[in-house]
């Protein structure tokens, strides 16, 4: 029933990689949850609680729902049934038309984990005699994308977010605990500049695509070009 399903590993990564993405597509009409994995209880800063009030505040700022948030172990996503299962169980809640998880290059190993998991279960949800614990019918993604959020790689494509950065970086600044520095906050990689790194990332991303702001992805099967040849699809 939903568009497009994003899934993360932690509450943010979402907003980091593809919050404009998703903001320009809500705002067409089309469905887009977001599945965080774990309730990253091992953040330097914030609390589960904090966490899971600033996901909610984020998600509604890019007109995005549900968010839902399985207790998979944060540093403890590793491929196995049962969190394959959980996500499958997810997927064919949802039913989404494509899914986007991280893309595996990525200094925290978890990222890319959470990747994995999604992968198989995207391939097992479509399988019918696959048993989820919910007995759900079977469901068939159309295709995973793969969006950045710590690296900087040359994406396979791009979409123009020019319209819709101001809304990522609001998404983004929901998450206080995690990218505002205070004075019980720990320093971290995401309390030094983070949230202008990614806008710079997204104005670089743009310029090579001649727009103002782009998000980059990445996908496994090749891509076909359907009526946009001359730009205008
Ligand atoms: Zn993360």
């Amino acid at each position: 029933m939903l568009d497009i399903l994003a899934f993360g590993a932690h509450s943010d990564d979402v907003e980091i990689g593809m919050g404009g993405t998703i903001a320009k597509y809500t705002k067409k009409g089309f469905r887009i949850g977001i599945c965080d994995l774990t309730q990253a209880e091992l953040s330097s800063n914030g609390t589960v609680e904090t966490r899971k009030n600033e996901a909610a505040l984020a998600a509604e700022i890019l007109g995005a729902g549900p968010r839902i948030s399985l207790a998979l172990p944060d540093r403890g996503l590793f491929l196995n049934q049962a969190a394959v299962m959980e996500a499958v169980s997810v997927i064919r809640m949802y039913k989404p038309k494509l899914v986007f998880v991280p893309y595996q290059k990525d200094r925290h190993p978890d990222h890319g984990h959470a990747a994995e998991i999604v992968e198989e279960a995207v391939f097992s949800a479509g399988i019918h005699k696959y048993e989820d614990a919910k007995k759900q019918p079977a469901h068939k993604v159309q295709n995973i994308y793969y969006y950045m959020i710590n690296g900087f790689h040359k994406p396979e494509f791009v979409i123009d977010i020019s319209e819709t950065m101001a809304q990522k970086k609001e998404s983004l600044g929901a998450y206080q605990s995690q990218f505002s520095r205070s004075e019980q906050s720990v320093e971290t990689p995401l309390t030094n500049g983070y949230i202008e790194t990614v806008e710079a990332r997204e104005k670089l991303l743009g310029k090579e695509a001649g727009v103002t702001y782009a998000e980059g992805f990445f996908s496994k099967r090749t891509l076909l070009l359907n009526n946009d040849l001359f730009g205008g699809g």
